[in-house]
């Protein structure tokens, strides 16, 4: 009882950014004695903390309370790091000490690269792991959340197949970063960080698919607040939707995968294709489109996207998609144009609102959200096993 009262009352927290005794209490149902209590442990625990201002998460300031004093107001401890946020990308990995508290913007203050053509990328890893560490500093961490793409099982920390990284999959990540930070580790698939991410920062939208568009594709979707449960390990791969025609290998083994076309490289390969002589970065491809628009080569790209987002809402019951990442940096003129080709495709939008929304990627926050459910609420056994 009293730890599902202090994993409704975190969560509360979470939502509400800073809140007083009496608010949470009457949030949550609880009588102030109870919830006062609760929030006395968490204190001492370092996880919550007092703070006299009464500004909320937007930095709007709220008057003093009713009793007319300052009222003194909790919040999640974003004093000091508690966690170690490891994000590992296809050649660099991203690292931040993570405080309890919502951030609404990534940071990622230490990084470094992996050459794709190391023989022991293993070996390495661990090597650049420890001078990173050594960067973050000391810190009183609670735990390592470990961030990774591909096939994972949260339950056993391990990557089951990496489409990207194959090498991953036959590395124990996880044992690794434990070792460097001699702390427990989290292992969390990338999307679904992201996803959690989203829903803190709009609690009001509890239920959708979110795709991530950079180095690869992936997914991962949100019912009532919570990841969706599914029985195998794998869940929003739109990214290895086959699309008819294409031609091009992934790295899953599979050929025609929509993320072999819409993926920063996959975009750039057709850009180069499309328009022979331009330069091939990024910059200029983002240049390029708000000069010309979504000419039909782009089309191309974007449509089997916009089908695959289209059909895994009719599948799934949802009318909202979030979409974070490299395609929401380029020109708005290409996020309308998906937006009006995922309308054609949903069933709802014939007869309800469909919404295809941008968002920043915040798995910082995401991280922070599973980190605070696993290393400080650890029950729940009544629960099936997660992905
Ligand atoms: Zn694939």
């Amino acid at each position: 009882m009293g730890q599902l009262n202090r994993r409704a009352l975190l969560r509360q927290l979470q939502k509400l950014g800073v809140a007083s005794r009496a608010e949470l209490a009457k949030a949550l149902g609880m009588s102030q004695p109870t919830a006062g209590k609760i929030v006395d442990e968490l204190i001492a625990m370092d996880v919550l903390e007092e703070v006299a201002d009464c500004s909320d998460r937007n930095g709007k300031t709220e008057g003093a309370s009713q009793l007319g004093r300052p009222g003194r107001k909790l919040r999640l401890n974003e004093s000091r790091p508690k966690f170690i946020g490891i994000q590992l990308g296809l050649h660099t990995t991203t690292l931040a000490g993570l405080t309890l508290g919502f951030a609404n913007e990534d940071k990622w203050p230490v990084s470094f690269e992996l050459p794709a053509s190391e023989p022991n990328p293993a070996k390495l890893w661990e090597k650049k792991l420890r001078l990173a560490a050594k960067s973050l500093g000391e810190g009183d961490f609670l735990g390592v959340v470990l961030s990774v793409p591909g096939l994972v099982d949260e339950t056993s920390n391990r990557i089951l197949f990496s489409p990207n990284i194959h090498w991953t999959a036959k590395t124990h990540l996880a044992e690794i970063a434990g070792r460097v930070w001699n702390a427990p580790v989290l292992m969390v698939q990338e999307e679904r960080a992201l996803a959690l991410g989203h829903y803190l920062a709009d609690p009001s939208c509890d239920d959708f698919l979110l795709v991530d568009f950079g180095e690869g594709v992936g997914g991962a979707i949100i019912v009532e607040g919570k990841p969706l449960y599914n029985p195998l390990p794998i869940s929003g791969e739109i990214g290895h939707t086959p699309v008819p025609g294409n031609i091009r290998s992934c790295g899953c083994g599979a050929i025609g995968c929509m993320e072999t076309l819409i993926s920063l490289r996959g975009l750039l390969e057709s850009f180069a294709a499309a328009v022979p002589g331009a330069q091939n970065t990024w910059s200029s491809l983002h240049d390029y489109i708000a000069q010309n628009g979504v000419r039909p080569w782009l089309a191309q790209s974007l449509d089997p996207v916009a089908a695959a987002i289209a059909g895994s809402l009719n599948v799934l019951g949802l009318r909202r998609v979030v979409i974070t990442g490299s395609l929401t940096e380029l020109p708005p003129v290409v996020m309308q144009y998906l937006s009006h080709a995922v309308q054609n495709g949903a069933m709802w939008a014939r007869f309800g609102k469909v919404e295809c929304i941008a968002a920043p990627r915040r798995r910082n926050a995401g991280m922070v959200a599973v980190g605070i459910d696993r290393f400080l609420m650890p029950d729940e056994k009544k629960q099936p096993a997660r992905n």
